[in-house]
């Protein structure tokens, strides 16, 4: 194991330990168990006035929890409900609107910042307006070769972040696991060769350490959406997580898989939409397109779609991707390998370095009708 996660208190903007343990010690305490409410400040509220809100919550035993959006400010109230109730917050200088939430979710919707997060990978933008974001690679890592030859291609290409697995998730404890930390050491000099930075799966809490102090994004997969001590975990560390959604999961459900992850101070989540079970079969999934606009509305997460695990099948990959990028998606994942029939995992959706090629042709044609560049 390579590095241990520091965990010191130097305020980051977008992963802060401290912040999360005091998000943790209010929600825990038993008099604040469940309840918020959401202050938004007026534009350009000053220092002065965000003080006194937060003084006068400390002041009635309740929390609060500031985040400074590009335009406004907003309070995240952590305490008795009624006793934040009594309060007449809007009277307050500077307060607009006091909002209460009834969600289960709080720091990852949309009323507690207004604004779009956007996460800074390695000078990349990952959820600006802009800015369309294509990650691609083999599903696992299979060789030096496989993934060298892969990388350079998605990366001729115009893909930015580079895919690859070290632990696959497999439906048979037979098949291919994955070459664990030899694959994150081969990621690491593919990500100096190229110029890439890389994402790759966590399955298990235990490698938490490991595949952080290698990955430059960390993902939980569709089957670990709900496995919540592995979500504390990846909220405990401080690289971004892409947050792909379970296989049954509703919106909510994984909205509040993302609060898992913001409530130990780990704000950089990527939420992808990668196809859920439904009666059809004729694909491998069931790719929800809607969820995509529904989470913009829902929450100020960067959203991103991954048409290989949703089709399943190479010939869907390029429809299902322009899609995405239509309906507003901040970017996508695409499986790319150079010998399909050869692959270890998923060589069926699997696209050939030529067809990614071609498809990241009309998918950035598709996003620059939108004002998105690639
Ligand atoms: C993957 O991206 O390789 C993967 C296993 O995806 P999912 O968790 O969506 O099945
Ligand atoms: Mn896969």
């Amino acid at each position: 194991m390579r590095a241990s996660i520091q965990r010191d208190c130097t305020s980051q903007a977008a992963f802060d330990p401290c912040v999360g343990a005091s998000i943790r010690s209010a929600l825990g305490s038993r008099r604040s168990r469940g309840t918020s409410m959401i202050i938004v400040m007026k534009r350009g509220a000053t220092r002065a006035s965000i003080d006194a809100v937060v003084s006068k919550l400390a002041s009635i035993g309740s929390e609060g929890h500031v985040s400074e959006g590009q335009f406004r400010t907003v309070i995240g109230a952590l305490g008795d409900r009624s006793t934040i109730h009594q309060v007449p917050w809007e009277a307050f200088e500077g307060v607009q609107r006091a909002v209460p939430v009834l969600d289960s979710f709080k720091f990852v919707s949309r009323e507690f910042q207004p604004d779009d997060s956007v996460i800074e990978v390695r000078g990349i933008p990952i959820g600006r307006a802009d800015e369309f974001v294509v990650v691609a690679g083999p599903c696992a890592v299979e060789s030096r070769d496989q993934l060298f030859r892969t990388a350079e291609a998605v990366r001729r290409s115009g893909a930015r972040v580079l895919r690859g697995d070290a632990f696959k998730p497999r439906t048979s404890p037979y098949s291919f696991q994955g070459l664990g930390e030899d694959a994150l050491r081969l990621l690491d000099e593919a990500r100096s060769a190229f110029d890439m930075p890389f994402v790759a799966e966590v399955l298990d809490p235990r490698h938490v350490a490991l595949v952080s102090s290698y990955a430059d994004i960390l993902r939980v997969g569709t089957r670990n959406m709900s496995n919540y001590t592995l979500l504390q975990e990846v909220g405990r560390q401080p690289k971004p997580v892409q947050l792909k959604r379970g296989l049954t999961a509703t919106i909510k459900e994984w909205l509040n898989a993302a609060e898992y992850i913001f409530k130990e101070g780990n704000h950089q989540v990527i939420m992808v939409e990668r196809g859920i079970r439904t009666f059809e079969t004729a694909a491998r999934n069931t790719l929800d397109i809607t969820a995509v606009p529904l989470l913009k509305r829902m929450s100020h997460l960067p959203v991103m779609v991954d048409p290989s695990h949703a089709g399943g099948r190479r010939h869907l990959v390029a429809p299902l991707a322009r899609a995405a990028a239509a309906v507003g998606a901040d970017g996508m994942m695409v499986d790319v390998h150079p010998e399909p029939d050869e692959a270890q995992v998923d060589g069926e959706q699997a696209l050939l370095p030529e067809e990614f090629d071609e498809l990241m042709q009309s998918v950035s044609a598709v996003a620059a009708a939108l004002g998105r560049s690639t």
